[in-house]
């Protein structure tokens, strides 16, 4: 076992939050979407942080993009689209989104993600982050997200229970099948075939 095993990825705990087979498929099965065009171009044109995504009242001392943080005690690694320095020294993390929110409300997914970042701002800067922020780039929606003892709980149920999930190879029973359309892992869900790849 290497040191990066140890560390499970903040996008598995996001996606156990969207779907538990997800993680599940990825873990266990090693099986893993493969990367569209659009998803290359996603990436490319990946988000840079702007004051103008953040809600009004956060003033803004400094900026650091792509931040890597890991944290033994809580099991997890990733890189932070952005931890904001306001003033009296608040530690802001902020996560981008080319999507929308498609409603008031953030998508818990993303905000498991931004919470679990959040306490891994804490771990490795041996501070209190108390909370952070979210903006989606389709509908330019900036959401604050105050980090409850009820998200942090989450961000802790759902890495043990993907340590349990890659420990006992056993897949979940929970299906989130409202999302199963258009979802690229229904082949291995349900047997679809894999779709035609370009020669
Ligand atoms: S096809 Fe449905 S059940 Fe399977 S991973 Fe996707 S959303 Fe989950």
């Amino acid at each position: 076992m290497t040191d990066d095993d140890e560390f499970f990825p903040v996008s598995c705990l996001r996606n156990f939050y969207f779907c538990e087979q997800i993680p599940y498929i990825n873990l266990v099965l090693h099986v893993f979407e493969p990367e569209t065009e659009s998803m290359v171009y996603g990436r490319e044109k990946h988000l840079r942080f702007n004051a103008q995504y953040l809600p009004r009242g956060i003033r803004v001392e400094k900026v650091v993009t792509d931040v890597r943080l890991a944290s033994r005690r809580l099991g997890i690694a990733g890189v932070l689209d952005a931890l904001v320095y306001g003033v009296h020294g608040e530690l802001i993390p902020c996560e981008l989104k080319h999507s929308s929110s498609s409603s008031a409300r953030p998508l818990l997914k993303d905000v498991v993600q931004l919470t679990a970042y959040g306490m891994l701002v804490e771990d490795v800067f041996g501070c209190v982050v108390k909370r952070g922020v979210l903006f989606y780039g389709e509908d330019r929606s900036k959401h604050v997200v105050v980090f409850s003892d009820g998200l942090r709980r989450l961000v802790v149920r759902g890495v043990k229970a993907l340590r349990k999930m890659v420990e006992e190879e056993r897949r979940p029973a929970n299906r989130s099948l409202d999302r199963c359309g258009g979802c690229w892992y229904s082949r291995v869900c349900w047997g679809h075939p894999p779709p035609r790849t370009k020669v």
